[in-house]
């Protein structure tokens, strides 16, 4: 394709501002779908993104528009992912793009999301066309919102499309902008091939598909390319794009984006941000940026059924199949026995692949405590030449604290964004965190913070507890900056006198006795009384530093009805023994699955 007549943009919004629904409307509205096919969202096509309405992989599609001037043009929509989670893949997604739609919602006005989007959108100097949606609202007010556009984000805002992505209002203009103010990429067809590797998943009749955006030169089937950072060749044997249906190419050329097939089987090869090149001509220099991605919060998964081990395997390695930057090895529990301990890049992501075992494959879960990565120094034993240094995903794994020399933790920076009323209670919650604060703004009645927060502090509960806080009105940016050293300690939760691995976790000296006393109220509620009383305490070593006692129940359920209806006790007992299947034993106790993880959130 010519590459005066190509166009490259993504969408970015704050979540629910209407992006994916904009996306599906100028697909319809260029001919890729029909009225029917358009019944459901297209772009968000897992469950459980159509659920909780984000977007969680990058989805692209090749759209031809028949513009106002006459010719037609090829537009490459990119849908981007929503949440900080996935802050690499937005960012590899916008790497190959050289305009943005921003989409705002014209009742809500700017969020953080946007804020953070438009940011990383400068970063990538692209062209950014404003579109503020949902005009059809009665509360819609797009004149703030254009003012909100040009006060906050700092853009012109004057020539911004009024839209609703619902009702179809608008639609041609933001089609119309796209061909006139988004520039056409760059490239040299005659240069040795150079494409970034955007995104990739394995399509059970596909194999691994590799989303890629061609710099120069092109490519094609039967092919021989390497990949840069992988280190790797393979032989190309599809090339296309998405319509949003599959269609083959003959080629990709410069300034393209589409897919390749190459026999890959496993989504491991494949790493976003890496460069495609040519095997018999080269490029030099691969392209800047590639950065390898790693998990940051790791956690226990455990079938609660034991017999269940297999099929949680099998699952585990089906969705990594489409998920290269989660991670799991075996793990063994002696209270939960077999499972595996996974990493993830963030909490949502933790959350999405938990659901997805528990709703997709039907398996019922323990989540235990989830840990960021420590860096714990040891002293130097005896007959080593020098002290050594190592990483730690488990609670469960800590070194005896007289081999410890220090502890580091990681930290982030976080950015918060939030209405005025709120500010009170977000900084005493960030101060409650250990947050360090480093920059409060105020633009147009809210606030912007920056905080570096201990991302210990910050896995547990700290976004809902943000959400709720301010009634879903704070948004959340964060990044990593790196390791800190703290005064770490690892907390033992014990049942009735045993301790419960999977509820051990790392916490930080000064906040320990109050973490404690409130994980031993929080298990008093959710562990339900037994014939006999149960101990529950939290200890630092060998010292409890709380307590609490659940009383002994004082007659079996079914006492009540002796002599009488025997269907009513029987039924009873069927109850009890549904309520056993979701509960697993330590020694005698019962503890129920839920209590894992409500144990956790800090009220
Ligand atoms: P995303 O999170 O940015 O992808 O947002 P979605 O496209 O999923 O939209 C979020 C919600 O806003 C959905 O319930 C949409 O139906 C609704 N929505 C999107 N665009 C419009 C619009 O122009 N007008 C109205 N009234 N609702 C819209
Ligand atoms: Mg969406």
């Amino acid at each position: 394709t010519d590459l005066s007549k190509l166009r490259n943009f993504s969408i970015i919004a704050h979540i629910d501002h209407g992006k994916s629904t904009l996306a599906d409307r100028l697909i319809q509205r260029t001919g890729g779908l029909t009225e029917r096919e358009m019944s459901s969202q297209v772009l968000d096509n897992m469950d459980i993104e159509k659920e909780r309405g984000i977007t969680i992989k990058a989805q692209t599609v090749r759209l031809d528009y028949t513009a106002k001037d006459g010719e037609t043009y090829v537009l490459n929509l990119m849908d981007t992912p929503g949440h900080v989670d996935f802050a690499y893949e937005v960012s590899r997604s916008l790497a190959a793009c050289e305009g943005a739609l921003l989409v705002v919602d014209a009742a809500q006005g700017v969020e953080a999301q946007t804020l953070a989007n438009v940011y990383q959108s400068i970063e990538h100097d692209h062209e950014i066309v404003p579109v503020i949606n949902k005009v059809d609202l009665p509360s819609a007010d797009p004149d703030k919102v254009k003012k909100e556009i040009e006060d906050i984000v700092g853009l012109p805002a004057d020539d911004a499309v009024l839209a609703s992505a619902k009702t179809g209002i608008g639609i041609d203009e933001v089609l119309e902008a796209i061909v006139t103010r988004i520039p056409p990429p760059k490239g040299d067809r005659d240069a040795p091939l150079k494409a970034m590797l955007v995104d990739s998943w394995y399509d059970p009749y596909l194999g691994v598909v590799i989303l890629i955006r061609v710099i120069d030169g092109a490519i094609k089937k039967g092919q021989n390319v390497k990949f840069m950072a992988g280190g790797t060749t393979h032989l190309v044997d599809r090339v296309g794009a998405f319509r949003p249906k599959i269609e083959q190419l003959p080629e990709l050329g410069p300034g393209e984006i589409g897919f390749i097939t190459a026999q890959i089987k496993d989504i491991s090869e494949t790493r976003v941000g890496d460069t495609i090149t040519d095997v018999r001509r080269p490029a030099t220099e691969a392209l800047p940026g590639f950065k390898e991605v790693q998990p940051v919060v790791f956690c226990g998964l455990f079938p609660v059924d034991a017999a269940d081990f297999e099929k949680l395997r099998e699952s585990i390695s089906k969705l990594r199949l489409n998920d290269a930057s989660f991670s799991f090895e075996m793990e063994t529990s002696a209270a939960l026995g077999f499972g595996f301990r996974c990493g993830f890049l963030g909490l949502l992501h933790l959350e999405i692949i938990q659901e997805r075992l528990t709703r997709e494959y039907d398996l019922d879960l323990i989540t235990t405590a989830p840990s960021v990565v420590y860096k714990i120094h040891l002293t130097k034993a005896a007959g080593e030449a020098e002290a050594r240094t190592i990483e730690l995903h488990n609670p469960a794994d800590m070194p005896d604290p007289n081999r410890i020399a220090s502890i580091e933790e990681p930290w982030i920076e976080a950015t918060i964004y939030v209405p005025d009323e709120y500010l009170g209670s977000i900084l005493k919650l960030c101060q409650d965190r250990r947050g360090i604060q480093k920059n409060l703004t105020y633009v147009a009645g809210r606030a912007q913070l920056t905080y570096e927060l201990p991302l210990n502090e910050v896995v547990f509960d700290f976004y809902d507890r943000l959400k709720s806080i301010s009634r879903g009105y704070a948004s959340f940016d964060y990044h990593q900056i790196g390791h800190r050293e703290g005064d770490l300690v690892k907390m033992s939760i014990l049942v009735n006198n045993e301790p419960v691995d999977a509820l051990s976790m790392i916490v930080h000296r000064v906040a320990a006795e109050a973490r404690g006393r409130h994980m031993c109220e929080r298990l008093k509620d959710l562990i339900p009384r037994h014939l006999f009383k149960i101990p529950i305490q939290a200890a630092i070593g060998g010292k409890v530093i709380a307590r609490e006692t659940i009383a002994a129940l004082r007659k079996d359920v079914t006492a009540k009805c002796y002599g009488g209806d025997i269907s009513r006790k029987r039924k009873l007992l069927e109850k009890q023994k549904e309520g056993k299947k979701k509960m697993r034993e330590y020694g005698s106790v019962s503890i129920p699955q839920e209590a894992f993880i409500a144990a956790l959130r800090m009220g």
